[in-house]
């Protein structure tokens, strides 16, 4: 009776820590890099017990960790600290302090920042690439950001569709904002904010030159927040950098190399979404079904991102309709009746999970050269 219980217990536990090893894998973040740049994954709004987050600051960075992301910025709010009491530490560069610690021997950047915390206007901004972050603690909202300018911060604004600020959830410009955006005080914005997304937000970014972002806002633990063992994953910006770096992050976010990955959407200016998409589904391998003119063509997602694509091309499916869906790192075999064998054949896809401006997708083009191969 007693070995039964034991070898049980072995079962069991072995059943456990397989799943969980299959979660750590399956969990990770994962885009390829793009011609030219690094793609760094990024999650830049953030908060913890010093300001009115429920963790201490070393679990996001091991959250952060286990994601596989590149970078995580800190954004306690400057002017909310609802857990003073308990947690009476005046200095707000504590929770960076604390976190910066904790990643060094990971490879995750630590980006110190701050959320101003106001009503509308402006409501909530972030400012990060901060060097000091109590200089930003100033009765005017209009002198905060000025400050955090000249430590040479990256401002955006948060959650502009937020319904607890405009309870119709559409992000409009306000003055403020526009003299922000004029006098280079608001560099960005966030399109995604936790379990949100602002078409809006999207066409403000297009019309005002601004970096678009998605944060995951975090305050609880992201795994409950987006059902990560149930296959979800935390919102994240996609930074395209000359480097692995702070700076690296910096200049792309001030170049407005980015695209969000929400859900399944991934949402950017053509520039960047096309080439990351490019890279992202490839074709592993194309040939003709034996005596027929039906091309099997194998497609392979590089990405944690599911894709939705909508056959565009002159040639019909053999063995679907027009949509095709690819799984986050798996292949798939679609049959394509091209009437004859060619040495040449060119496929189109709508990808309808990605958007360029609100309700636009972008279409992909495979070139398959079948040269000797027929
Ligand atoms: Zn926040």
């Amino acid at each position: 009776m007693k070995q039964a219980k034991v070898l049980v217990f072995l079962i069991v536990s072995s059943f456990l820590f397989a799943h969980d090893h299959d979660l750590e894998n399956s969990r990770k973040i994962i885009f390829p890099d793009i011609p030219g740049y690094r793609t760094l994954k990024c999650d830049l709004h953030q908060h913890t017990v010093f300001s009115d987050g429920a963790v201490w600051p070393t679990v996001r960075v091991a959250e952060a960790v286990i994601d596989n992301l590149d970078a995580i910025a800190v954004t306690e709010h400057l002017e909310y600290q609802p857990h003073k009491d308990d947690i009476p530490h005046p200095d707000r560069n504590r929770a960076y302090e604390i976190e910066s610690k904790a990643s060094e021997n990971d490879s995750l950047i630590i980006i110190s920042g701050s959320e101003i915390t106001r009503s509308m206007p402006p409501g909530h901004s972030n400012a990060i690439f901060l060097t000091d972050a109590n200089k930003l603690l100033l009765d005017d909202p209009l002198e905060v950001f000025k400050a955090a300018k000249e430590q040479g911060a990256f401002t955006f604004w948060n959650h502009p569709n937020w319904t607890a600020h405009r309870k119709d959830g559409i992000a409009t410009l306000t003055d403020m904002h526009k003299m922000l955006i004029k006098e280079g005080l608001l560099n960005g914005i966030e399109v995604v904010n936790e379990y949100t997304y602002s078409d809006e937000a999207l066409q403000i970014a297009l019309d005002n030159n601004l970096t678009m972002l998605g944060t995951s806002d975090i305050h609880g633990i992201i795994d409950w927040e987006y059902d990560v063992p149930g296959g979800g994953h935390r919102p994240v910006t996609l930074v395209f950098a000359n480097e692995k770096s702070t700076n690296g992050i910096k200049q792309g976010l001030e170049n407005r190399r980015t695209v969000v990955f929400f859900n399944d959407m991934l949402i950017g200016r053509p520039e960047h979404l096309l080439p990351l998409l490019k890279a992202s589904v490839t074709i592993s391998e194309a040939k003709y079904q034996k005596g027929k003119q039906v091309l099997n063509v194998t497609l392979h997602n590089n990405t944690s991102c599911e894709f939705q694509l909508q056959n565009k091309s002159k040639y019909t499916l053999h063995n679907s309709g027009d949509l095709v869906t690819i799984k986050p790192l798996s292949d798939i075999t679609i049959e394509v009746k091209t009437i004859e064998v060619l040495d040449k054949v060119k496929l189109n896809f709508t990808v309808l999970n990605a958007v360029t401006a609100p309700a636009t997708h972008p279409d992909v083009e495979f070139e398959i050269d079948l040269k000797g191969t027929n």
